[in-house]
């Protein structure tokens, strides 16, 4: 009969605002019946910091410090609500979480435990049911039908590139060479990006179940998660998870008493962008500097330490427990058919619900936008959003209707990327969009091609001469070439996609580029 409160007091958003509830009310004088739970993140970042009340189930948004004490008296110790902390949108209050728009339009699979429970605690993810599709692998299936599940859910990973899990997993099984690893990209670097960062905050234990079971379906026994230095919470809590699922025996010599055995290492990176490119990633984990190389031979014949290596993000092996335990006829069941399951996203920029949320695949930019997103800040007008980051392009008006999956954003010139989604008003100048992601894709231009390394130079200098106001029409000319040259000469990733962000804009906004140019013709 105790009452539980249920923290988000990790998220940067809420500390952000100079607050950590969680702390005030360890001080406060409470009874023995009320608990204290930090969660992970909720994903309502524009409503932080957010505290949830069990058994009641009602969410209090935007808490301060002040409201402690009445929250102790009135919420706990008296089972009132309060209402001014509810969450009110067109003159309705909402007191449960669920209810909210901005999760009732979620379907939140990976992120269910995310903002609900201890994510230091592996005993409330056992209690979820956390754990049992390992243990389900190791005593009913063999790593062939594993693969085989994963192949069938057509769970495609989340890291951008989309490609089938599964087939990924199958090709390093079937290597002739006897060591095989296992490796995590964890290296989140787009600008807005913060999917994967929750999820090692929030729900680290789904992550490790994810690349145990990879593990034991590709044959390797060790596996290794990259994850940037500027996560310290994230590396925090996958060091005590790794630890605990050691101390409980999900982890090590013989796991759960089978004849699996496997181990993880956390590494840390130093905050380039290019490292989440996966060889640069392998290199940086091998202690050389994180370049990319030329492939083939591709990761899952020579990856880490040369080896057959399964590469996958984090969220993607956040995917795995759930096919496991549901099957793979379930998760294709979500979603369409190509490109079935659900994608987290940060939805981030002039959207009136800014934070971390998860939906269909094949949800309609509108929805996430104007329903989930509570349309645009200000009661100003949408003008355009920018997804995939860096490496992604932007989408106008007449995609609001687009679906949102890997496939339907191909064809329309843009990329799901990491999940990232910048939303901007009409104000907004999009020749600056453009040279902000240049300059952003610049600076982390490692320099090992000269297409890349000279060709984002130079257009940066273009940007910010038309920035300025000094740009001519034969700069537009130049933009769109070294475009062309850049996406078709470059190494890797990074440089192919460096020109997508002008690219696009370009296409779509040229009336704002020939608004700042001069005419010398
Ligand atoms: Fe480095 Fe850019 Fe070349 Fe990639 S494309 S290898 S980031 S210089």
């Amino acid at each position: 009969g105790g009452s539980l409160l249920i923290y988000d007091r990790i998220k940067e958003t809420c500390r952000a605002r100079g607050i950590d509830v969680c702390v005030e009310l360890k001080h406060e004088p409470h009874g023995e019946n009320i608990g204290l739970k930090a969660s992970g993140c909720h994903g309502f970042c524009e409503m932080g910091p957010l505290l949830k009340i069990e058994p009641l189930g009602v969410l209090y948004i935007k808490v301060k410090l002040s409201d402690c004490d009445e929250i102790i008296e009135r919420s706990i110790i008296g089972d009132e609500v309060i209402e001014r902390l509810l969450y009110t949108q067109n003159g309705k209050a909402y007191q449960h979480q669920e209810e909210i728009p901005f999760y009732h339009k979620q379907t939140r699979i990976v992120l269910s435990n995310c903002g609900q429970t201890n994510a230091e605690d592996v005993l409330e993810y056992i209690a979820k049911g956390g754990y049992s599709a390992l243990s389900k692998v190791l005593f009913e299936m063999n790593p062939e039908s594993v693969c085989q599940t994963i192949l069938e859910s057509n769970l495609r990973g989340r890291g951008g590139g989309g490609f089938p899990a599964g087939r990924k997993w199958d090709q390093v099984r079937r290597q002739p060479e006897p060591v095989h690893y296992v490796v995590c990209n964890g290296d989140e670097g787009d600008p807005g990006a913060f999917m994967d960062r929750s999820i090692m905050e929030g729900d680290p234990h789904k992550m490790l179940e994810g690349m145990m079971i990879a593990g034991y379906a590709a044959g390797a026994r060790e596996g290794f998660i990259y994850v940037r230095a500027e996560y310290p919470l994230a590396i925090r809590r996958l060091q005590t998870a790794i630890a605990k699922a050691e101390e409980w025996g999900l982890l090590g010599e013989d796991i759960l008493g089978s004849k699996f055995s496997f181990t993880l290492h956390i590494n840390r990176g130093a905050g380039a962008f290019v490292c989440g490119e996966g060889s640069a990633l392998t290199a940086s984990i091998e202690g050389s500097r994180g370049m990319p190389r030329v492939k083939p031979p591709r990761t899952v014949e020579q990856g880490l330490f040369g080896k057959p290596t399964v590469l996958n993000n984090v969220e993607t092996f956040a995917n795995v427990p759930l096919i496991i335990q549901n099957g793979a006829d379930w998760y294709r069941s979500i979603g369409p058919e190509k490109s079935p399951g659900t994608k987290a996203f940060a939805l981030t920029g002039n959207v009136n619900n800014t934070g971390l949320i998860e939906v269909p695949m094949g949800s309609t930019l509108r929805e996430v936008i104007m329903d989930i997103g509570g349309g645009i800040k200000n009661g100003k007008k949408f003008k355009a959003v920018q997804i995939g980051g860096p490496s992604g392009g932007c989408l106008i008006t007449s995609d609001l209707s687009i679906s949102l999956d890997f496939d339907s954003l191909k064809k329309v010139g843009a990329m799901i990327g990491s999940g990232g989604l910048v939303v901007m008003d009409e104000d907004t100048c999009m020749v600056e969009v453009a040279r902000f992601f240049m300059h952003f894709t610049q600076n982390e231009s490692c320099g090992k091609c000269v297409p890349c390394r000279e060709g984002t130079r130079r257009m940066l200098e273009i940007l910010e001469r038309i920035v300025a106001g000094e740009g001519t029409l034969e700069d537009l000319d130049m933009l769109e070439d070294l475009a062309r040259m850049i996406s078709d000469t470059a190494l890797c990733g990074l440089g192919k996609t460096a020109a997508s962000p002008v690219a696009s804009t370009l296409k779509y906004f040229r009336d704002e580029y020939l608004a700042h140019v001069v005419d010398k013709r």
